[in-house]
């Protein structure tokens, strides 16, 4: 669909931000509760840090803020505006999403934040 050299096949697919081949998280499923937001180290194929330092991911809580109120922003006009929708079943309803989609929302968040810092350098496997 995407381009592999594009940022956005990367992030879509939890791939490293350099080579976007080797894997960001250990686990590839967003539901795994006790791995799904474990890192690996370093990147299987480039060897790129993904540690890089103490405290690097919570600037991350930005990016999981933003992503947060788009989603809610974007759900309030779906069901507000278009499907006149009361308050109190909107908050509802977005409380159930918020939880279903928290372990989406924080693995997006991370892997947006490195990418913001990492750019995409060609890989060449020997
Ligand atoms: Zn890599």
């Amino acid at each position: 669909m995407f381009n592999k050299k594009s940022p956005l096949y990367s992030i879509l697919n939890n791939k490293c931000p350099s080579c976007h081949e080797g894997n960001f998280f250990v686990t590839s499923n967003h539901y795994d509760l006790k791995k799904f937001g474990a890192l690996n180290d370093r990147c299987p194929v480039c060897n790129e840090d993904f540690r890089r330092e103490p405290g690097y991911y919570y600037g991350a809580t930005y990016v999981s803020y933003g992503l947060t109120v788009l989603f809610g922003i974007s759900l309030f006009l779906l069901l507000c505006v278009v499907f006149s929708l009361d308050t109190v079943p909107f908050i509802i309803t977005l409380s159930v999403f918020l939880v279903a989609l928290l372990p989406i929302f924080f693995r997006f968040s991370r892997i947006i934040w490195i990418h913001m810092f990492v750019k995409y350098k060609e890989f060449k496997k020997n």
